[in-house]
């Protein structure tokens, strides 16, 4: 089973969409096979037409699942962009993208992190490593 199917990916845009009162979850979203980008967002004459992310990296277990996260973020607030300047003033990774991606948490880098990833990564399996072995709680009846 894929760890990213699409419907996973457009249950994110949907919640960044709650904070930002756009649409971008009506946007085709395409699982391409590229290896030096994550992800893309493309538009067609000034218009928004679909998002892309890379199954290469997204199905990797080397990839955290905050570095999705935070990519599909990423790409988000290129739409998002779009759609509140109509351009991208002071280029694509200038400040108003970077406005954008603090309104929806996303780092506002421009590159992507790989020892940030892999610090996501360790926390990670610490983070599962204590949830298997921490009891539940018992329900009161
Ligand atoms: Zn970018």
């Amino acid at each position: 089973m894929a760890k990213w199917p699409i419907s996973r990916i457009r249950f994110e845009i949907a919640r960044l969409d709650k904070i930002t009162g756009l649409n971008g979850q009506s946007l085709e979203i395409r699982i391409g096979k590229a290896t030096q980008t994550l992800g893309s967002f493309e538009s067609e004459k000034g218009k928004p037409k679909r998002f892309r992310f890379s199954a290469h990296f997204f199905e990797s277990d080397d990839f955290s699942h905050a570095a999705a996260i935070d990519t599909i973020r990423h790409e988000y607030s290129h739409y998002m962009v779009l759609m509140t300047y109509g351009r991208h003033p002071g280029g694509a990774h200038g400040n108003a993208w970077k406005k954008c991606c603090r309104r929806v948490g996303a780092r506002p880098e421009r590159c992507y992190s790989e020892e940030w990833n892999q610090e996501m990564l360790s926390r990670e399996k610490e983070i599962i490593e204590n949830w298997e072995y921490q009891p539940r709680e018992k329900k009161e009846e």
